[in-house]
């Protein structure tokens, strides 16, 4: 039974948790090829304060994390990050989403330490656009990424797509297709104004009902019923069990059955991707005069400040709508 329950009545089940800001790749509606403004190395939690900071987190009702980042595959010892928390009493379902670059090395031995289950991003099947979507020429690394994951059995493999206009938005159902081709589940992700360079636009942004729109020129899709707490609306696709699921994060709010909270790499809890308030859990794990029991204590206490300020909505839609200061990349996503 979660023990984080908001004054909106939500109870919060779910913890992302940011474990770097670093990237490999510049997708460009994430971060600016030439960003630089990185958390000091100083400031990101180290795996055992990671750790403490998930049991607390699991005592309180939280029963998965999703690791992300930033590139989470890009921690030194993610293989150990993964096994330590699948090792907590009560474990967490765990999950995790990555860019895939280092995932032909690391699938398995991931799945081995506990891993349960893993979202890859990928917005384009032309390696010419995956370059020019993400400043690297990293498409087939992606590509035997996902190979691996599937080898190493950590089902169900969940695709996320951004589609920009212009530049990858005509490609919705060959990005389906490929995906039913190989039993991967296609999820398409409306851009979010959280970028580090400020480019989002809303008049330029795929909407949800675009790509609905454009997947259903060639595919027939009914909706799921029972979506829960799933930011995805799910559709089946040509009256097959198989589904896609559209996340409608701008147009399509689902912040009143939101069960997420956030914990960056420098130690910061946050209620709202879109928050403005950070609650700080690492000045406590570094406070020397408290012992192991005081910290745990406060630790909790500062989950429950965390969830009690959480607001009904994110409001990007409202007139008076301020985008974070910290980008995706830093929040973790
Ligand atoms: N680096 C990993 C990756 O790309 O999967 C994990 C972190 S990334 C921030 C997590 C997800 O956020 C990715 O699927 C990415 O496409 C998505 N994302 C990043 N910036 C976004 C934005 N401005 N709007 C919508 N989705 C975004
Ligand atoms: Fe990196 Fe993921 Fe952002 Fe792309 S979306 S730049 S892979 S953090």
């Amino acid at each position: 039974m979660s023990k984080l329950i908001d004054t909106y009545g939500r109870a919060h089940r779910n913890l992302r948790v940011s474990l770097t800001d670093r990237c490999s790749l510049r997708c460009t509606y994430c971060m600016p090829h030439d960003f630089a403004a990185w958390i000091p190395n100083d400031d990101l939690l180290t795996t055992n304060e990671l750790l403490t900071i998930i049991e607390v987190a699991v005592s309180q009702g939280i029963d998965e994390v999703r690791l992300t980042g930033g590139e989470p595959l890009l921690r030194p010892d993610i293989v150990e990050i993964v096994g330590r928390i699948a090792g907590i009493p009560n474990a967490p379902r765990l999950t995790l989403t990555t860019n895939g670059l280092r995932l032909e090395e690391l699938a398995q031995p991931l799945a081995n330490a506990g891993l349960n289950r893993i979202n890859v991003s990928l917005d384009t099947l032309d390696r010419e656009r995956f370059k020019k979507l993400t400043y690297r020429d990293r498409f087939d690394d992606v590509i035997a990424g996902l190979h691996a994951a599937k080898a190493a059995g950590l089902f169900p493999i969940k695709v996320n797509s951004v589609l920009l206009q212009g530049v990858n938005d005509d490609e919705a159902p060959a990005l389906l297709e490929w995906a039913l081709e190989n039993e991967y589940s296609l999820r398409f992700i409306e851009q979010m104004p959280l970028d580090a360079g400020g480019i989002w636009d809303r008049a330029t942004m795929v909407s949800a009902d675009q790509i609905f729109a454009e997947l259903s020129t060639r595919y027939a899709l009914t909706p799921v019923d029972g979506r829960g707490s799933s930011p995805a609306e799910e559709f089946f696709i040509n009256g097959t069990q198989a589904t896609v699921g559209i996340i409608g994060s701008v147009t399509r709010p689902f912040c009143g059955a939101c069960d997420r909270l956030r914990l960056t790499s420098d130690g910061q809890l946050r209620s709202c991707l879109f928050s403005n308030e950070e609650v700080d859990v690492r000045k406590v794990l570094r406070d020397d005069s408290r012992d192991d029991a005081s910290k745990r204590n406060e630790i909790t206490a500062r989950f429950q400040k965390t969830v009690i300020s959480k607001l009904p909505g994110h409001g990007i839609n409202d007139p008076s709508f301020i985008a974070p200061v910290r980008p995706m990349s830093a929040i973790g996503g």
